[in-house]
């Protein structure tokens, strides 16, 4: 228990056993590494037991030592060993041999057993590297699956470096976790157990005198764990600092340099860096000192065996070739017995990653399928708000809104920003639950249909148009994976966006790049646009664009618009003046609530909030053109 430094009800075992399920299934690996394993240990310390036979016929090459020519009796003692080996060579070479004949017998023998030894090592290696690989992946996929499944609302409150540091870098610091402890601690028991006999067999008094070192060595670095144990959790927090603000800085490269606040940005990594890396080089330091601690103690203990080894040699209690062989077989010991604890040692950073991880694969989604949940089978009257009201956190952002939407129609909503237009807008297709009220489709809570169904029915077009690094065909595919390619080039045209697609290097297979930066504003535009008329929704939603764009390219996003708009039953939240005049009902909101709301000639004759919304635009529009 000096190597594990958990028992079994420690939620550190616990998050261990859960980590390692990851390698299932766990026999596929386990079996065969134990058998590789054990074939390893037995060459392995076979070879270094050939050492006193070797140095035996050595040394008594010149005395006249008597050939063994009948099988020895067995007795659990390294004068048995020396007796078959003996009664082996004088079976080979005769009684009359060649001392240089046997030693090329003997080296042969080493060769052998070597390489067979290093066979099965790399082989229980090669499972090993196996099983390591095949549970980070699928850990990963794990993690990704569920991060990409939670609530919208998750994403609002969690910082995305955070979340890529733990499915990148966490995840593959849990391999110590997962694979090191399990590699050693099939290997390396084996390895003690083996060479514990060949020293008990060589001389027990030597061994009982040497086995009261060992706890001391295991006591030492014991104390170097738990001091490791306290930094691995800052290491990788500030390894997340350092992932979200390189993300930061590289979305918002542009605006950075356009402030000149690119050495200020480099400052701050610098920073971050420097205390990443002053923690993990204390750690490092500390990680490190297990090996030399345990090396120093191997060779003092060793040492200190000496001095009584070499009392039972001179009182000829012991062979000094079998001594030899003792001390090589003692040195060895110490290295799986070092791999060992030092395997235990990372283990700790490996559960604190694990940790992480796992709480992101233990994260629900706060928005799920009703058990009763039904199938939305299309939109056939209308789309109600009754008395919604919902709050992020605790600031109320909804209060109170009641409204339907008829089939057919398209409603315009306006009003001052933060006045909760997108919030309405995102309460539909269920990207945040409301709080209370109801919003009700063809008089059924959406939250009783599945959420497959509920957004098989909706496009969404926001307002940062949403287009990631891949071909123009595959953006536009989002909603729709098995439409043609005449469907996607028919999508296109009705969004104003064939021609200047077709103009493009590869045409509909051209890669728009990172969020599309290789197109202007107005194409992005109507790239989405094409997305929403390609997967053809009876429900839009609609959050247009702010951004002005010229005239020429305004003319067409707004053709495109309308064209999608045709025939939908449709929420926008508008800016274009000439949305809003097209739209069959405008409803404004201020403060989370409905304040005014009818078409535009009746909105304007109120002379309220909305005339003088629309009042600030044209001269706004008229200013700015
Ligand atoms: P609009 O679309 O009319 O500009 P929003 O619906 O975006 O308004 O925002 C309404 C209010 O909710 C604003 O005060 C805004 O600060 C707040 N808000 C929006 N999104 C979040 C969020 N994810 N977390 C907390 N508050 C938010």
């Amino acid at each position: 228990y000096y190597f594990c430094p958990h028992n079994h009800n420690d939620p550190a075992m616990h998050t261990y056993w859960r980590l390692l399920s990851f390698a299932r299934p766990i026999r596929k690996y386990a079996i065969p590494y134990f058998f590789y394993t054990l074939f390893y240990t037995i060459f392995y310390t076979f070879t270094f037991t050939l050492i006193q036979p070797i140095l035996q016929t050595l040394f008594s090459a010149h005395a006249a030592t008597k050939p063994v020519t009948t099988f020895p009796k067995f007795v659990f003692d390294t004068s048995f060993l020396q007796d078959s080996i003996s009664y082996l060579i004088y079976k080979v070479f005769g009684a009359d041999y060649d001392t240089m004949d046997v030693l090329i017998f003997l080296s042969i023998f080493v060769i052998l057993t070597s390489l067979l030894s290093n066979l099965f090592r790399y082989l229980g290696q090669r499972t090993m590297e196996a099983m390591r690989i095949r549970a980070l992946q699928r850990l990963r996929n794990d993690v990704f699956t569920n991060v990409m499944g939670l609530h919208a609302g998750y994403f609002s409150n969690e910082r995305k470096g955070d979340i890529i540091s733990k499915i990148s870098s966490d995840v593959q610091v849990v391999q110590f976790c997962i694979t090191n402890t399990l590699l050693v601690a099939f290997r390396d028991p084996f390895q003690i157990i083996g060479f514990m006999i060949a020293l008990v067999v060589t001389s027990w008094q030597l061994t009982i005198f040497s086995i009261l070192f060992l706890p001391i060595v295991a006591l030492v670095i014991g104390s170097i764990v738990k001091r490791l144990r306290k930094s691995a959790t800052q290491v990788q927090e500030r390894f997340a600092d350092m992932v979200s603000l390189m993300d930061e800085s590289l979305s918002g490269i542009k605006i950075l340099k356009g402030y000149n606040a690119v050495d200020y940005t480099v400052g701050k990594f610098k920073k971050i860096n420097a205390l990443f890396s002053r923690i993990s080089l204390s750690m490092a330091w500390r990680q490190q000192l297990a090996s030399p601690v345990s090396e120093f103690l191997g060779i003092a203990a060793a040492a200190v065996l000496m001095i009584y080894g070499g009392s039972l040699v001179l009182s000829g209690e012991l062979a000094a070739s079998a001594f030899i062989m003792y001390l090589a077989i003692f040195t060895q010991i110490t290295r799986p017995l070092r791999s060992f604890t030092d395997a235990f040692a990372n283990i700790n950073q490996g559960i604190a990653a694990g940790e992480r991880v796992l709480a992101l694969l233990d994260e629900k989604s706060e928005i799920t399928d009703a058990p009763d949940a039904v199938e939305m089978t299309g939109l056939k009257r209308d789309i109600e708000f009754r008395d919604v009201r919902f709050s992020y956190d605790n600031k109320e952002v909804i209060r109170g809104v009641s409204f339907k939407i008829k089939k057919g129609e398209t409603v315009a909503l306006v009003g001052p920003s933060g006045g909760g237009k997108s919030t309405l807008s995102d309460l539909i297709p269920r990207f945040y639950d409301v709080q209370s009220g109801q919003i009700l489709i063809d008089g059924i809570d959406i939250r009783k249909y599945t959420l497959e169904s509920l957004r098989r029915y909706m496009g969404l077009v926001s307002q940062e148009t949403i287009l990631f690094n891949d071909t123009i065909e595959n953006n536009l595919r989002l909603g729709k994976q098995d439409a043609t390619e005449e469907e996607v080039r028919q999508a296109a045209i009705v969004a104003n966006a064939d021609a200047f697609i077709r103009e493009t290097e590869h045409g509909y297979q051209t890669n728009i790049g990172d969020r599309g930066m290789k197109l202007s504003g107005g194409q992005r535009q109507r790239l989405s646009i094409a997305r929403a008329v390609l997967k053809n929704p009876e429900i839009l939603i609609l959050d247009e664009a702010t951004s002005a764009l010229d005239t020429e390219s305004e003319k067409l996003v707004q053709n495109a618009l309308d064209a999608l708009l045709q025939g939908r039953t449709s929420l926008v939240i508008a800016h274009r003046l000439s949305t809003i005049y097209n739209a069959d009902r405008i409803i404004v909101i201020d403060h989370g609530q409905i304040v005014e709301q009818g078409t535009h000639h009746e909105l304007m004759a109120l002379h309220g909030v909305y005339a003088r919304l629309i009042e600030m635009q044209q001269s706004g529009d008229s200013n700015g053109r």
